[in-house]
C-alpha cells in the first residue's frame, strides 16, 4: 500500500530540519523523501517530523515497580530486591499482557523498536516450561499486539552474584533466570532461532528475523551473573546470527570491586579479554570506568547504551558520555527500569549529567543526542535499516506537537530550524501525536489505534503482578 505525508518540518539525514516535506512510502519502506513539496491533498503532519526512537534497553517487568520502589529508601540492591519479587510471579500469560501494555506506552512515547533486555526465562522453580522459549515468545507477541518491532536480547544468566569469596549460586528468585550453563544457553536459543540462515525454519527469512517485527539478539547479564568460561557460547551464537550483543557493564562501583577480587581486572578487562567486545556490541550504563577501560571499549568500536533516568533513579553516578563518545563509542538510549518511558527524557539526560558533571554546558548538540536515540539505537538491536527518514528505510515517522504546552512558541525561531533543540531539550513523551511504524499507523492524534486503554492495561496488569 503506498502512503503519503506531507511534513510541515521534518529531520532529514544530512540536511537537518526541512520544510513541507513531501514523504512517501510503500508498504513497510520509504520511497521518496521530497522538502519543498507543494503537495496540498496528503496528510499532514503539523510540528516535527522525527525518525522513529529506538529503546535500546528494557526489562519490561520493571515497569510494574514505577512508583512502588519511591516509597521507602532504600538501596540498588534493596530495589533489586523488590524486582525479584515480581520476577517471581509472572508467567507467559500475565507477562503477555504487562508486556503489551508496556510496550504500548512505548509506541505513545515515538519508541519504533525496543531491545528487551530478557532474563525470565524458566518457572519459578528452574523447570522449563513445555516450550523453554514460552517467555521470550510472549515478548515477541506483547510486541505484535502493541505495533512496535522488538529484538529480544536473550540473556544469560548463571550465577546469582560476585563478592570477594567468588561467584554465588542463583537462589530464590534468580532460580528462573538460569540455564545452568552457556552451552544449554545457546541450545535453548537455537530453538527460538534454530538456523538464522535457513528460510524454512521456523518463519526465519534469513535475515536474523524470528517474526517480520522481531529479531533475536544475545546478551550476557554481566560479570556478576556470568562467568567468564560460559561466555564463550554466547558469544559465537551471536557471531555465527550476525546478532547483537548486549550486556550490562560497571553500572555499580560493587561489581568492579568483586570482579577485581576474584579475577584480578576491571569487568571491561574481563569482558574484552572473553572476545565480547566488537561493533556489534552494547555495553549498557558503562559507568565506572578507568581511562584503560575507556580505550578497550573505544577500540572495539561498541555501542555504549545510556539510561539515565534509571541511573539517577537508583543513584548510579553519572555515565562518562563524552569521553565514550570521544574514544568512538556510538552512544545508544534505553529506558531501562521505566522509572520512565520518555526517550526525549532520556536524550536530553545525557546532557545534562555531562554539564553537572563537568559545570559547563555544550558537550552534544540536539542532533547528536537525536542521533543515539534513532539511527544507531536501531543500529545497535540489529535493525541497520530503520531510523532515518529516507527512501528504503522502515517507514517509521514521529511527530512531536510544537503547539503544546511545552514547546509552544519555539517554531517561530528561525523559522523553526531549531525545532530539534526544542524537542530535546523541551518536549515530552506527552507530546508525541503521531507514530507510524513499518508503514502502519499505530498512534494518531496521541491516541494508540491497536491498544484502546493503555493506562487501564497498565493498570490492571500491574495489579495482577504486584497482588
Ligand atoms: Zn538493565
Amino acid at each position: 500500500m503506498t502512503r503519503q505525508w506531507l511534513a510541515e518540518l521534518a529531520w532529514l539525514p544530512g540536511q537537518g530540519i526541512c520544510r513541507d516535506v513531501l514523504i512517501e512510502a510503500n508498504g513497510d519502506r520509504f520511497t521518496a523523501v521530497t522538502p519543498g513539496s507543494a503537495a496540498s491533498s496528503t496528510e499532514r503532519l503539523a510540528g516535527l517530523t522525527l525518525p522513529g526512537f529506538a529503546n535500546a534497553h528494557s526489562h519490561a517487568f520493571h515497569r510494574a515497580l514505577r512508583g512502588v520502589t519511591q516509597a521507602d529508601r532504600g538501596t540498588f540492591w534493596t530495589w533489586r530486591e523488590r524486582m525479584y519479587q515480581v520476577a517471581a510471579r509472572l508467567d507467559p500469560d500475565s507477562y503477555l499482557a504487562l508486556a503489551r501494555a508496556v510496550y504500548a506506552e512505548m509506541t505513545l512515547a515515538g519508541i519504533s523498536c525496543v531491545g528487551e533486555f530478557h532474563y525470565l526465562h524458566h518457572q519459578p522453580d528452574g523447570r522449563p516450561y513445555a516450550d523453554p522459549n514460552a517467555m521470550g515468545r510472549a515478548l515477541v507477541q506483547a510486541a505484535a499486539e502493541a505495533g512496535l518491532r522488538i529484538t529480544l536480547l536473550d540473556t544469560c544468566y548463571l550465577a546469582g552474584g560476585l563478592d570477594q569469596s567468588g561467584v554465588l549460586p542463583l537462589a530464590g528468585p534468580q532460580i528462573r533466570f538460569g540455564d545452568g550453563d552457556g552451552a544449554k544457553w545457546a541450545a535453548r536459543v537455537e530453538a527460538l532461532c534454530p538456523d538464522g540462515r535457513d528460510p524454512d525454519a521456523q518463519g526465519l527469512d534469513g535475515q536474523g528475523l524470528i517474526a517480520p517485527h522481531a529479531r533475536a539478539g544475545a546478551a550476557i547479564h554481566s560479570v556478576r551473573a556470568v562467568p567468564p568460561e560460559h561466555m564463550y557460547p554466547v558469544v559465537t551464537w551471536a557471531s555465527r546470527h550476525d546478532a547483537p550483543l548486549h550486556v550490562h557493564l560497571s553500572e555499580q562501583r560493587a561489581e568492579n570491586d568483586a570482579c577485581r577480587a576474584v579475577y584480578g581486572v576491571s569487568p571491561t578487562r574481563l569482558l574484552y579479554d572473553e572476545d565480547v567486545l566488537g561493533p556489534r556490541t552494547s555495553v549498557v550504563h558503562a559507568t565506572h570506568l578507568s581511562s584503560a577501560d575507556l580505550q578497550l571499549l573505544g577500540g572495539s568500536q561498541v555501542y555504549a547504551c545510556l539510561c539515565p533516568t534509571t541511573e539517577r533513579d537508583l543513584g548510579d553516578g553519572l555515565a562518562p558520555a563524552r569521553p565514550l563518545a570521544a574514544v568512538g563509542c556510538s552512544l545508544t538510549l534505553g529506558s531501562d527500569s521505566h522509572a520512565v518511558i520518555d526517550i526525549l527524557e532520556e536524550a536530553r539526560g545525557v546532557e545534562y549529567a555531562e554539564r553537572l558533571a563537568r559545570r559547563s554546558r555544550g558537550h552534544f548538540t540536539a542532533e547528536a543526542l537525536l542521533q543515539a536515540a534513532t539511527s544507531a539505537g536501531h543500529a545497535s538491536l540489529g535493525w541497520l535499516d530503520a531510523g532515518e527518514i529516507t527512501p528504503g528505510a522502515r517507514a517509521d515517522l514521529v511527530t512531536v506537537s510544537l503547539d503544546s504546552i511545552r514547546t509552544a512558541g519555539t517554531r517561530s525561531h528561525a523559522g523553526g530550524e531549531l525545532a530539534l533543540e526544542a524537542a530535546v531539550f523541551a518536549a515530552s513523551a506527552a507530546d508525541v501525536r503521531t507514530v507510524v511504524i513499518s508503514g502502519r499507523d499505530v498512534v494518531r492524534d496521541g491516541v494508540h489505534q491497536l491498544v484502546p486503554d493503555v493506562p487501564g492495561e497498565l493498570a490492571r496488569t500491574i495489579r495482577a503482578v504486584l497482588g
